[in-house]
């Protein structure tokens, strides 16, 4: 995996030295050989590359070139998954090789998630829609889940979903496949491919629209966390870093719970999960709010932050905006209030979604500015950084790292076929990125082993398990974890890499 020494002075002499390179092949090296000194240098240039590999990880390295090679180009299946739309190539990618040896690898810590999109869709419609208290309202056209009446939805249209599907005795099955149309992008409409951006956000927001009222009944609340927390650690994720508004929610009884004790409620579940799994080292929150705010909003937003941020201590550990940028207010416009927000222990830490979009020369695109300009310490996406090259060095030399989120950027119509993914320009230049999945329960993807897919088979196929290595550890690195809490976790990951690389070492069928 490194680049040797002879090849780097050898590139330099040619391609540096001498203005023409047809003739400085001729007088020195073959051109086989400088060839192959590029391609060695461009390989130990890009993420990973450097990253050092034992006997038995270079062992483990050739069985996944050679797994990807046969997946990537075997003639018989045409188009091969990685550049295919995840509704189409999900069942192809759970029968692969590939997919196997991901799912098995422990992936360290998840840091961009937000927490009402995490669950898989199936899960809530198959428990949560099947209790009692479970209702559906139908308003202007839309459908709500909830368990009391909600503000934008009289009770009047408001019905128990147990009627209703005994109404639907017959014909359950097609019942509950409506129900999870409600929260499942490939079930919406504009899947059939031609949606504009516009048409897929908007489908995409209804998913949290028709979700929240569920959220905020306490039972439902903590047993949708408690399944978010299996289904990340049963894919091996071992820390998550989670986004979140920090609505009310409230009991059987009524009673209303606010923020404090919204994020009291998660410290609990987090620290029993532990219990029951030692290797999951827990849960910090981010408090998210939508971009569409007021400053008023804003500043009051700041100030709820300030509160959950001294009454949990490494808990409740950041702040970001969300919400789709072309339509909503830029960084630019909440820059001052940012930068100085009134509150009396300075800026928060900013966790910054930017640059999650397709456009160029706008405010929205300019996004990935401000959130460098603010400090921010990770960028949520950065999508748009490919049209910024002057940002990279700063974002490479500050080491702000890409929270790059591949199916999501897919089914919200940025590209279509994730090989045009612009993470591909970011690892050729060894710009820090994480692997992340965003909103994984409204496309079915569980966990984030299918977003490990892409990132492996179409954002880097040329990189190997050097890459991959350097992917899961940044996930670590980058965390908001403490200096002890990162021990801990690192003493888990190396243990749980080396089980990953014995049992990977057991596969036999791929050498030549
Ligand atoms: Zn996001």
């Amino acid at each position: 995996m490194y680049v040797g020494v002879r090849a780097v002075a050898s590139l330099c002499v040619v391609l540096c030295a001498t203005g023409s390179l047809g003739l400085a092949i001729s007088s020195t090296k073959t051109y086989d050989e400088i060839r192959a000194a590029i391609v060695d240098a461009e390989a130990g240039y890009g993420l990973g590359g450097k990253v050092f590999l034992n006997l038995d990880e270079l062992r483990v390295d050739r069985t996944l070139r050679a797994m990807k090679k046969y997946e990537l180009q075997s003639p018989e299946r045409g188009l091969p998954a990685a550049g295919m739309h995840f509704f189409d190539a999900k069942p192809l990618i759970e029968n692969s090789s590939i997919f196997g040896a991901l799912k098995l690898m422990p992936k360290g810590a998840i840091l961009h998630l937000h927490n009402s999109a995490a669950v898989s869709s199936s899960w809530v419609i198959k428990n949560l829609t099947y209790r009692q208290e479970a209702k559906l309202c139908h308003a202007d056209d839309r459908y709500y889940f909830t368990v009391r009446p909600l503000n934008n939805c009289p009770e009047s249209q408001t019905r128990p979903i147990a009627d209703m599907r005994k109404e639907r005795q017959k014909d359950v099955d097609a019942f509950d496949a409506w129900l999870e149309t409600l929260i499942n992008m490939k079930m919406k409409p504009s899947r059939n491919g031609h949606a504009s951006i516009d048409e897929l956000w908007a489908d995409f927001e209804s998913c949290f629209d028709a979700i929240k009222g569920f959220l905020q009944y306490k039972p439902f609340f903590e047993a949708y966390h408690r399944r978010l927390l299996h289904e990340f650690y049963q894919d091996n994720v071992y820390y998550i870093e989670l986004r979140m508004s920090f609505a009310k929610v409230y009991d059987a009884d009524g009673r209303e719970y606010g923020a404090p004790e919204v994020a009291y409620m998660l410290y609990h579940i987090s620290n029993d999960f532990r219990r029951q799994n030692p290797a999951f080292h827990g849960l910090k929150l981010i408090l998210a709010k939508h971009k569409n705010i007021s400053d008023a909003e804003l500043e009051k937003a700041l100030k709820l932050y300030e509160n959950l941020s001294v009454t949990f201590p490494g808990f409740v550990v950041g702040f970001d905006l969300v919400g789709q940028e072309d339509l909503n207010r830029s960084l630019k416009s909440f820059a001052s209030l940012l930068l100085q927000p009134p509150i009396s222990s300075g800026p928060p830490k900013y966790f910054f979604h930017a640059g999650e979009i397709v456009g160029y020369f706008s405010e929205a695109d300019e996004n990935v500015i401000d959130a460098v300009l603010l400090d921010t310490k990770r960028i949520g996406h950065g999508y748009a950084l490919m049209k910024h090259p002057i940002l990279w060095h700063t974002v490479r030399r500050k080491q702000i790292v890409l929270e790059v989120c591949p199916i999501s950027n897919q089914v919200l119509g940025l590209v279509r076929d994730l090989r045009n993914h612009p993470a591909s320009i970011f690892v050729a230049q060894n710009i820090p990125i994480t692997i992340t999945s965003d909103d994984p329960g409204f496309w079915d993807a569980v966990g984030v082993t299918f977003d490990y897919y892409y990132a492996f088979m179409a954002i880097a196929p040329q990189a190997g398990l050097g890459f991959l290595k350097q992917l899961v550890w940044n996930s670590i690195r980058f965390s908001s974890l403490t200096d002890e809490e990162r021990q801990n976790i690192t003493s888990t990951m190396e243990k749980q890499w080396a089980l990953f690389v014995s049992e990977m070492s057991k596969e036999t069928n791929w050498e030549s």
